[in-house]
């Protein structure tokens, strides 16, 4: 028997083409598109259906360390499946050094945690928040050179940002042993001179999050970074845009000769800043930085994705329960935004709602919805071609979608570990029914039908 499973009849999607096509499976990888496929273990019929490479999520927080008394809701199990079962086959999470301790053992006990626990494949990135002579000197290149290609630093938040010298430092040692640094792009500076002077003023509710961390706070760090990136001649990740000024500084930059990768999310779509004016401190719910912008932001965000600005798509998933005091609503973060940790749930939700909203409204077509939200980030994150196609040779990862289903987004739906969605309430055309992970079925009829079986995608230069 030449095939182990077979899906007949779909509508096959790359980033290049869309074509009718049977797909043979065999070993976990992809062995034949198209022509006649006799015996197999097993037929899926994908009439009617769109098959899709699964989506990879390059941008997810899991079991992160978050703050005294603040716990993050997803450990791998839960974010994972619930990856799964938004459509997804691999997901990139965030291994975060901590200040004073070491990247080496964090990284140790980070990929612990997901040591079979996780429903999807893995890659992961590293956060460097303390670039001590250790850790440029010996711990990041031993961890680049052990196939963790991507490195994230922080421009912002008090524990985690870094000065433009621990940046530049930081970055040459990315440049040097072939690795690519993401940057989160504001200005902490003004943020925290923003966030002095509405405490003063008795303005601490939650809107106050976007007020004090505006456009110009994101458009300023995108520069800079794209500027320091410039000096050491480094490929960067500027991740999470949300506006048109910030857009218009990777424009500039790309105009220069700059090799930038730009990713946008779901909130900077669909949600608004309004949305954290929400009664009974319910804007808590929608606390993320950047903050979701407003209606004519959002249409930038639109023309990036449609105009090839952007290349990534993710959902900088970050989840904290609502109803908790180690979450949203902690005792410091019901008497001040400050204290209300920032992030947002998303990674069930990412690819449908582009699916609905940018290929079912015909804002997007769908090879480009799957470059947005899989094979762009293969491509960024060095998995290319074996994640993020279908192609012969590739992984059988693969979402199969079915274009008729209309649904509305409850959390009591989702299966992640949070408490609430952003999404709720949201009306939806299309969802993933099928997931297959190298070959083997996940997701189907709605309900996790594989053991825990994801495995580290390392990433050799
Ligand atoms: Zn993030």
């Amino acid at each position: 028997m030449p095939f182990d499973l077979v899906i007949a009849n779909g509508t096959v999607a790359t980033a290049a083409d869309v074509f009718k096509a049977d797909i043979g499976i065999a070993g976990g990888r992809i062995a034949q598109i198209g022509g006649t496929m006799e015996g197999a273990g097993r037929r899926i019929d994908a009439s009617g259906r769109y098959v899709l490479p699964g989506g990879i999520d390059s941008h997810v927080h899991i079991a992160q360390a978050s703050g005294p008394g603040i716990v993050m809701a997803d450990g791998f199990d839960s974010a994972t499946r619930a990856a799964a079962f938004g459509g997804n086959t691999t997901v990139m999470p965030f291994c975060l050094q901590e200040r004073g301790t070491s990247l080496a053992a964090a990284f140790r006990d980070y990929r612990a945690l997901a040591d079979g626990a996780s429903h999807t494949d893995l890659g992961f990135h590293l956060i460097v928040t303390d670039p001590t002579p250790q850790v440029l000197g010996q711990e990041l290149p031993a961890l680049i050179a052990e196939g963790h290609r991507s490195v994230k630093v922080f421009m912002t938040y008090e524990a985690m940002r870094m000065d433009d010298a621990a940046i530049l430092a930081t970055m040459d040692v990315a440049r040097r042993h072939g690795a690519k640094v993401m940057v989160h792009c504001e200005n902490e500076d003004v943020i925290a001179f923003l966030s002095e002077r509405a405490a003063e003023a008795g303005d601490v509710a939650p809107r106050a999050h976007a007020t004090t961390r505006p456009v110009a706070a994101e458009r300023e760090a995108t520069h800079r970074a794209l500027t320091l990136a410039e000096v050491v001649d480094l490929p960067i990740v500027i991740v999470h845009v949300s506006n048109g000024a910030a857009i218009d500084e990777i424009a500039r930059a790309r105009a220069r000769g700059l090799d930038i990768t730009a990713e946008t999310c779901p909130q900077y779509l669909v949600l608004q800043a309004d949305d954290l004016s929400r009664d009974n401190w319910e804007g808590a719910k929608y606390v993320c930085s950047p903050p979701p912008r407003d209606a004519a932001e959002q249409e930038a965000c639109w023309r990036g994705l449609r105009s090839g600005l952007f290349d990534l798509f993710s959902s900088d998933h970050c989840p904290f329960r609502y109803d908790d005091v180690q979450g949203k609503r902690n005792p410091a973060g019901l008497r001040s935004f400050r204290h209300i940790p920032n992030g947002i749930p998303g990674i069930e939700t990412r690819l449908p709602i582009l699916f609905s909203e940018g290929v079912m409204k015909g804002r997007i077509d769908l090879p480009r919805f799957v470059a947005l939200t899989a094979t762009n980030h293969a491509r960024t994150y060095g998995m290319y071609p074996r994640k993020g196609t279908i192609a012969i040779g590739a992984d059988a990862d693969i979402a199969i979608w079915n274009p008729e289903i209309r649904k509305t987004i409850r959390h009591a739906d989702l299966h992640d570990a949070a408490d609430y969605t952003p999404y709720e309430g949201m009306e939806v055309n299309g969802w993933p029914e099928t997931v297959v992970l190298r070959g083997t079925p996940v997701v189907e009829d709605g309900r996790l039908v594989a053991d825990a079986a994801g495995r580290e995608v390392l990433r050799h230069g």
